[in-house]
C-alpha cells in the first residue's frame, strides 16, 4: 500500500494495540490482595485453590461436621459451599465460582482473616505466636481457620459481635492463667468467647454447627463467664447448663 497509508495503518494498528493492553490491565480477574481465584471449582477440583477454599468455608460443615482442609473438592466440600453460599443467598449450587469468591473476597481482610476478626483478637499473648506446642506457623495457620469458623458463627446469629476474650497462649501466658497443660489455646486453635451481645448457651450451642469439635459453657468447670471453642482432633462438647453435649458422653482428654 501507499507509504502514507501504510504509515497511518501501523499508527491505527499500535493506537488499536495500546488500547487494547489498556483495555487487557483495566479490567483483569479479580484480584485480591490476600489469595485470588481463577475459573470455577467443583467436585473433583484439587490443590491449594481448593484448600484456601476449604479454610473459608471451614465453618460450614453441617452440625457436628469438620471440614477436612486436604486440598481435595469432595461432597463435604461441595456441602460446605453449598452452605456458605446460602447462609449469603447466593446460589447453593455447590460450585465455587465469580459470585462465591465474590463474597469471599468482600469477607476478608489483606492478611487473608474474615473481616471482623484480627490476628492480634486471637492472641493477647505475645506477637511472634511461638511459645505454644506447635510451631509459630502452625498456631497462626490454626487461629485462621477458627477465624473462619467464627465469622460463621457471627454470620449465623445475626452478624452481631462476638467477643474474643483469649486466643493462642504460650506456655507461660497459659501458666499465668491457669490453663490445663493440654489447653488448646497452646496450638492457636481455641478462643474464649465472652457474653453480650449474645448469651453463652447462645454461643456455645450455635457452635455445633460451625466446624468446632471442642465446645466449653456453662454448667462445664471454670466455664461460667465465658464459652471456649477450639478445633481439637476429636469431638468434646460440654456445657452441661446449656443442653450442649458429646454425642457420647466421653470425659474431656484435654482440658481447656
Ligand atoms: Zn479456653
Amino acid at each position: 500500500m501507499p507509504k502514507l497509508i501504510r504509515l497511518l495503518a501501523t499508527a491505527l494498528l499500535a493506537i488499536g494495540a495500546s488500547a487494547g493492553t489498556v483495555l487487557a490491565t483495566a479490567a483483569p480477574a479479580h484480584a485480591d490482595a490476600c489469595y485470588t481465584w481463577s475459573g470455577v471449582l467443583a467436585q473433583g477440583s484439587s490443590g491449594e485453590a481448593v484448600r484456601q477454599l476449604q479454610i473459608r468455608v471451614s465453618g460450614y460443615p453441617g452440625t457436628g461436621g469438620v471440614l477436612g482442609l486436604d486440598g481435595q473438592y469432595g461432597p463435604a466440600t461441595k456441602s460446605a459451599v453449598a452452605r456458605f453460599q446460602a447462609a449469603y443467598g447466593l446460589t447453593a449450587d455447590g460450585v465455587a465460582g465469580p459470585a462465591t469468591f465474590a463474597k469471599l473476597y468482600a469477607l476478608q481482610d489483606d492478611d487473608c482473616t474474615p473481616v471482623n476478626f484480627s490476628y492480634a483478637e486471637l492472641n493477647d499473648c505475645n506477637t511472634t505466636w511461638s511459645g505454644g506446642n506447635v510451631s509459630a506457623a502452625t498456631a497462626k495457620a490454626n487461629a485462621l481457620v477458627t477465624m473462619w469458623k467464627l465469622q460463621a458463627l457471627r454470620h449465623a446469629l445475626g452478624d452481631q459481635q462476638i467477643r474474643v476474650t483469649s486466643g493462642f497462649r504460650s506456655v507461660s501466658c497459659n501458666n499465668a492463667v491457669g490453663g490445663a497443660s493440654t489447653s488448646r489455646h497452646l496450638y492457636g486453635d481455641a478462643a474464649d468467647l465472652g457474653a453480650g451481645p449474645h448469651s453463652l448457651c447462645t454461643l456455645a450451642q450455635a457452635a455445633r454447627n460451625h466446624g468446632f469439635a471442642g465446645i466449653l459453657g456453662p454448667g462445664y468447670p471454670d466455664h461460667n463467664d465465658h464459652t471456649h471453642v477450639d478445633g481439637r482432633p476429636s469431638r468434646f462438647w460440654s456445657a452441661p447448663n446449656c443442653g450442649v453435649a458429646s454425642l457420647t458422653g466421653s470425659l474431656d482428654p484435654l482440658g481447656d
